[in-house]
């Protein structure tokens, strides 16, 4: 259980925009810490520089003490996981659009059904072959989104990443199968480190502290009842 640190981080797009002013954070070995803030401050760019899809222009991100730039892509990707709120399932059965997580694209079965089970998609498990299909399922299964949700999630687990980072994993689903949604992402993150990003502070999966950023720059950290007078 790797720790993930964020030491000065400055990034724009744009080079006359800056979107993250400087950013410094730690989320040390098997804690849950959460990120929140409005719409625009910069919460998911924060995943996309962990994922290396964009490097910072200054400031070093650091997986359990290493350098991301010096990982190669690879174990960056076995590293991490990420929930996020939209995922896009194929016109396939649902053991490929899980399977389809793992790094070689070949999960076993066996990996697929654990990742499954994990995911709390018993319901389905007995229909792994089935095709889930996007045309409005004549043919194929319909799911419903905490369904496509809980199969998003296998997806991450197949590869058993030892870090999770949860982008507004609950926040396209209404109030009831986000909650059940909530407890599952709960029970996964146990025995992992976790970032959460989030909206609002209801939907945090449980976390050891709460980042507040706004504007590209942390403004407040604390734990939940401590925000919870700001909120
Ligand atoms: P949050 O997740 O907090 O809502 P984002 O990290 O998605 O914020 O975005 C932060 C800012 O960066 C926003 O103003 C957004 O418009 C801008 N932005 C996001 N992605 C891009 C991109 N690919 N190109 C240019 N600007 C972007
Ligand atoms: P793969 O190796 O299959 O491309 P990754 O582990 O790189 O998978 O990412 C898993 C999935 O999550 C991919 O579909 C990728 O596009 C998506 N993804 C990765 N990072 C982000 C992010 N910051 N925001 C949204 N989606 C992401």
């Amino acid at each position: 259980r790797p720790s993930v640190v964020f030491e000065d981080v400055v990034f724009g797009y744009d080079r006359d925009r800056t979107i993250l002013k400087g950013l410094s954070f730690e989320v040390p070995a098997g804690h849950h810490v959460a990120l929140v803030g409005p719409s625009g401050a910069g919460k998911s760019t924060i995943g996309r520089l962990l994922f290396r899809f964009y490097d910072p222009w200054s400031g070093r991100i650091l997986i359990d003490g290493q350098d991301i730039a010096e990982v190669s892509q690879t174990s960056l990707r076995a590293a991490l996981g990420i929930v996020p709120q939209d995922s896009v399932l194929f016109n396939d059965t649902i053991g490929y659009n899980i399977g389809y997580g793992h790094p070689t694209g070949e999960a076993t079965p066996a990996q697929i059904e654990a990742a499954a089970q994990a995911a709390a998609l018993s319901g389905l498990i007995e229909r792994l072959p089935a095709r889930f299909d996007t045309e409005v399922g004549e043919r194929g299964l319909k799911l419903s989104g905490g369904e496509k949700q809980r199969v998003a999630i296998a997806r991450t687990l197949v590869k058993n990443p030892p870090i999770l980072l949860l982008d507004e994993a609950t926040s396209a689903l209404d109030t009831r199968t986000e909650q059940d949604i909530l407890a599952t992402l709960h029970a996964l993150s146990e025995n992992r480190t976790s970032l959460s990003i989030a909206h609002r502070l209801s939907t945090i999966v449980d976390s050891d502290s709460i980042l507040v950023l706004q504007d590209g720059r942390l403004v407040e950290q604390g734990n939940h009842a401590q925000l919870l007078r700001m909120d």
